[in-house]
């Protein structure tokens, strides 16, 4: 447990892109310390900066945290008791903020066009200094700014931070990090158009919605002095602050990007359709930044609510493994009762054109339960069963050590002793088969390697009997009879 008190956390995307695994991560640190402590999860849209709005972005983060089953308590499409969610729709409370700061004196109307501003910055890179604003217009009477703001002169609202002294901010995993305030810019707060930046908008709303607990990605350590004198300024209690781990690229060099080899899909939805469980996902980034423990693994998300704990967050890097997403899915997979598995398999055969129905469907998934780590595989290995006709590889039909005739003539025989049983009970089929195997002199190995082929058209399969079983008789002497054909084919040829 991390804390008992009831915690209200928030994620807070902006719309800009689509969703990814990093995000992910956030919501669910955010999800689990929510219900840890029965506490709330709020989802809060970030919408201001217009500019790298994206269409459709929000649909695709509210759908991604539906699968995953994070689901918040309060939203842009839920509402709650501190809306609106959205922050577009709360550009006046910003304004309103901005001005209490200029009115007391924290921050100040700058009238700098952007192409004095670029002047500046030229300037100070030529001189090796770090391109800051170089506070023309803080240098302004409160009441010519006033008058020029009146007269509707183009401006930005610009923060006021002090040119002396330093600033202490305080994260949960690092401790305490203090910066000079001279190495501080005069941060931009609104902007020409009215419209807050994040610095002002994610630090109102904190306030606003009462948040406790601030989860962010590391990328906001920079600016996180200027939040601290911002919440200072405007004499309001901080929140707890966590900066999280960033993740890495799979080989442990440079920040994780979609470009990088050995990258299978950072997108939420795309795993997804890959045949990813929600709760092998969940698993896999939960322990991107966070363990129990030095060797417990597997968790549901039930688990993970009893466990997780803030102050066992890991602020160093996390390498992206995929390896691993396989690895906790398979044991995901394998803890389905099959009929969930069944419901869950089923887009996927039906997304490969397979006409399938659940009963049938039944029957399949305990034999491609334990083999499979996507729900994608369980298709590649078991799709034979509804096709009504398999290709096999003709030179992958001859038999260990054998030739394709003796190859033929093994199964012709299995043929006829398939033939001739009453029924295809899995017991009396191996029974049967090894007999034979016996009495041709071939090892059972030999020539269920060859039916395997014939019957499912791949050399990996689920297990041969129950897969004959299932697809039936019929079906079964079908398949062999052709398979009989390619490889007299091939005796002929030699
Ligand atoms: N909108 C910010 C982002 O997407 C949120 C950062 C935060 O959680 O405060 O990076």
């Amino acid at each position: 447990m991390t804390d008992p008190t009831p915690a209200r956390v928030r994620f807070a995307p902006s719309p800009t892109g689509r969703f990814h695994i990093g995000g992910a991560r956030t919501a669910l640190y955010d999800f689990l310390l929510a219900r840890q402590t029965s506490g709330q999860f709020i989802l809060r849209i970030e919408d201001t900066d217009r500019k790298r709005f994206v269409p459709g972005a929000e649909e695709e983060i509210m759908e991604s945290l539906h699968w995953l089953g994070l689901e918040w308590d309060e939203g842009p499409d839920v509402g709650g008791p501190f809306g609106p969610y959205r922050q577009s729709e709360r550009t006046q409370i910003y304004q309103q903020h901005a001005e209490l700061l200029v009115e007391r004196g924290y921050a100040y109307p700058c009238f700098c066009s952007p192409e004095r501003l670029s002047q500046v910055r030229k300037q100070l890179l030529k001189v090796k200094q770090p391109p800051r604003y170089d506070r023309l217009c803080r240098r302004l009477a409160p009441e010519e700014a006033q008058a020029r703001v009146q007269a509707g002169e183009s401006h930005v609202i610009r923060f006021k931070t002090p040119r002396d002294g330093s600033t202490t901010a305080v994260d949960l995993l690092r401790g305490p990090i203090t910066v000079q305030n001279a190495s501080l810019d005069d941060y931009i707060l609104l902007k020409s158009n009215g419209l807050p930046v994040y610095h002002l908008a994610a630090i109102v709303d904190d306030y606003l919605m009462k948040i406790t607990h601030v989860l962010r990605g590391s990328e906001w350590l920079p600016t996180f002095p200027l939040h601290v004198l911002i919440y200072q300024a405007m004499g309001w209690d901080q929140p707890i602050w966590v900066h999280l781990s960033v993740f890495l690229n799979p080989s442990g060099k440079g920040k994780m990007s979609k470009r990088h080899a050995g990258v299978k899909a950072i997108y939420v939805l795309d795993l997804k359709q890959m045949g990813y469980l929600p709760e092998g996902l969940l698993n896999w980034i939960s322990l991107m930044g966070w363990s129990f423990d030095d060797h417990t693994e597997f968790f549901s998300i039930q688990e993970l609510i009893e466990f997780y704990s803030l102050q066992k967050l890991n602020p160093s890097p996390a390498a992206v493994d995929y390896k691993k997403l396989d690895h906790f899915n398979g044991h995901h997979i394998r803890d389905l009762p099959t009929e969930d598995l069944v419901h869950r398999m089923r887009p996927f055969y039906e997304t490969a054109g397979l006409v399938v129905d659940d009963a049938q469907l039944s029957q399949i998934a305990p034999l491609v339960q334990e083999r499979i780590r996507t729900l994608e595989e369980a298709v590649e290995i078991s799709g034979f069963f509804f096709r009504d006709t398999v290709e096999p590889d003709p030179a992958q039909l001859i038999g260990k050590n054998m030739t394709p005739a003796e190859s033929a003539k093994a199964i012709r025989r299995a043929y006829q002793v398939i033939e001739a049983l009453p029924t295809m009970d899995v017991e009396p089929l191996e029974t049967a088969l090894r007999f034979l195997a016996d009495e041709i002199g071939l090892k059972a190995g030999q020539l269920f390697g060859i039916l395997r082929v014939a019957v499912t058209g791949q050399r990996v399969s689920p297990p041969l009997i129950e897969s004959m079983a299932v697809i039936g008789k019929v079906e079964v002497l079908a398949r062999i009879e052709r398979a009989i054909a390619l490889l007299e084919t091939q005796a002929e040829v030699e």
